[in-house]
């Protein structure tokens, strides 16, 4: 069994992510179209605490798509990813 949360998702994955939810291109300069183009970070960060209390300090996985030809940066929920990627490995 795999640890689903917490495995490395690589770039390869990221862009089968992003293809089948159909987000093939760039929201500002329209790229992203092949493999060429897009970065990928993985990044954590803590909730800001100052306004409320209520949901301690989760970190919150995220990973960071970036635009190589404009820079532009879309952040897409690990969590989901890794989910989504599970369902689709088992449908196959
Ligand atoms: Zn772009």
């Amino acid at each position: 069994m795999t640890e689903t949360s917490t495995r490395d998702i690589s770039k390869a994955e990221v862009e089968r992510f992003l293809y089948g939810k159909h987000i093939t291109a760039c929201p500002a300069c329209g790229r992203f179209r092949s493999q060429c183009d897009l970065e990928v970070h993985s990044i954590s960060c803590q909730r800001a605490q100052s306004t409320s209390l209520q949901t301690a300090s989760t970190p919150v996985d995220v990973l960071m798509v970036v635009c190589q030809n404009c820079g532009a940066i879309q952040f897409h929920d690990r969590t989901v990813v890794a989910k989504w990627l599970d369902c689709q490995r088992r449908v196959k």
